[in-house]
């Protein structure tokens, strides 16, 4: 079979079977998808988090603010369009959405601190590549309304949580503070006055950011500017004491809890809105694209999106895909498809009649059950039963209806029993049981 059309680029389809991509990336499979998702949901619900979904479109104003103007994403990643005088965009990240709707619905109302954490598709026009799509999918979470150290080393503390159960070990998580855009305007003065003289030898990405986000640079990954920046001033140094304070508070608090990092100085967002600790995980197994997630404390976006009044915040996202490739990498466990608890095999009319009736009995007492329908013979009913990896077949026929009674084979050992069919499915269901 055939057809002309072909998923995205930039884009892949989530099937039953795990398969390689055209660019030679293994693309999980919907139960490892389920699994890792599961996961998420049973560490998210154990540290108390309430999940929040919101519309994968957003005004597009939302994210050119929230996200910030000069960001990439803005500048050029953005999937947006105009429909009857309303701009809209897939959203490209989901915290800008979640304060959105935080602030929208008033949810402090609810009293204390909001816990929330969201999965969910986001987009951009990135040029495709390894761990790099224009639809993936992020988790993470927004702590809202918590200033104290302890709600950003929870934060943290969340993601590795993740990781462990997911089986990820070799993990790097680079810390760093930013403190507030008050200070960080002065260190943004003296990295200006200390590259401007310096300007020939930037690339054109950089000089570019001198001007418009010259953090950004502190990321770059030419070589000669890296070397440039060892001698430039370091933020650390125009960080205020509470700020400090702040950030030591929740080194002690990693401390505690066992969490390794590494500082890392030149770790930066580019926004205003960031504040505080910053941060970012790596995996080695990611290669060019080392990281499986990032995040920090972002206290004055509420601002930004409107709010009278500051909402302090911290939170992280996380890329699912990226999160697969270090599962390749580290070859973690995952669970295979569900297979069939039971196939029933039919022969002749009057038994695919009743093996049809009997199915959805057996499903209405909680089982798994497949059976044909294309009308096949025995001998092909017994070969899908194999195919799909049933743990129990179930041949029903002219004789079995006659002794009311159907014959049960464990496909493992091949052994068969007759069992009278009203008891089917209580036997069915023990015997399915004490396998699991
Ligand atoms: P960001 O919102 O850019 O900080 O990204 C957070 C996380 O989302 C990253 O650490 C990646 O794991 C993931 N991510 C970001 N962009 C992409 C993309 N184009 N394709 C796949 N994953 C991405």
């Amino acid at each position: 079979m055939s057809t002309s059309f072909q998923n995205i680029k930039g884009t892949f389809d989530i099937l039953p079977d795990a398969y390689t991509d055209d660019g030679g990336t293994r693309v999980a499979a919907s139960a490892e998808w389920r699994h890792v998702e599961a996961t998420v949901r049973d560490v998210m619900r154990r540290h108390n988090f309430e999940e929040i979904r919101t519309p994968v479109l957003e005004p597009t104003e939302l994210v050119a603010r929230g996200v910030g103007e000069s960001t990439d994403i803005v500048q050029k990643e953005m999937f947006a369009f105009e429909r009857s005088d309303t701009q809209y965009v897939l959203r490209p990240e989901i915290t800008a959405p979640v304060v959105r709707s935080f602030l929208q619905h008033h949810l402090d109302q609810r009293g204390g601190v909001q816990k929330l954490f969201y999965i969910g598709p986001c987009f951009r026009a990135e040029q495709p590549q390894k761990g790099r799509y224009r639809q993936f999918h992020q988790f993470g979470i927004e702590v809202l309304g918590a200033d104290q150290p302890r709600a950003d080393a929870e934060t943290i503390a969340v993601l590795m949580a993740v990781c462990e159960a997911l089986g990820l070990s070799d993990l790097r998580l680079r810390l760093n503070t930013l403190g507030t855009p008050e200070r960080r305007e002065e260190y943004v003065a003296a990295l200006q006055d200390y590259l401007a003289p310096h300007a020939d030898e930037l690339s054109e990405t950089s000089r570019r950011r001198l001007e418009q986000n010259p953090l950004r640079i502190l990321d770059t990954k030419v070589e000669h500017e890296q070397a440039l920046l060892r001698d430039a001033p370091t933020l650390i140094d125009f960080v205020s004491d509470e700020s400090l304070a702040h950030y030591d508070e929740v080194k002690g608090l990693l401390g505690d809890l066992g969490v390794e990092y590494d500082e890392d100085p030149h770790l930066v967002r580019g926004l205003d809105y960031y504040t505080e600790t910053t941060f970012e995980l790596e995996h080695p197994g990611l290669g060019a694209q080392s990281a499986l997630a990032g995040g920090g404390r972002y206290d004055r976006l509420a601002e930004v999106l409107g709010s009278d009044d500051p909402v302090p915040a911290v939170g992280f996202a996380a890329g699912m895909e990226r999160l697969f490739l270090a599962l390749d990498a580290a070859e973690a466990d995952r669970p295979g498809a569900a297979t069939p608890d039971v196939f029933i095999a039919a022969l002749g009319d009057e038994a695919e009649a009743w093996c049809f009736r009997t199915a959805q009995e057996l499903r209405a007492g909680g089982l798994h059950v497949a059976h044909d329908l294309m009308g096949r013979s025995l001998k092909a009913q017994m070969k899908e039963a194999n195919r799909q990896n049933a743990s129990y077949a179930m041949i029903i026929g002219g004789n079995e209806l006659e002794a009311g009674a159907a014959t049960v084979k464990e496909m493992e050992s091949g052994e068969q029993e007759d069992v009278p069919f009203d008891d089917l499915v209580e036997y069915l269901k023990e015997h399915v049981a004490a396998k699991r």
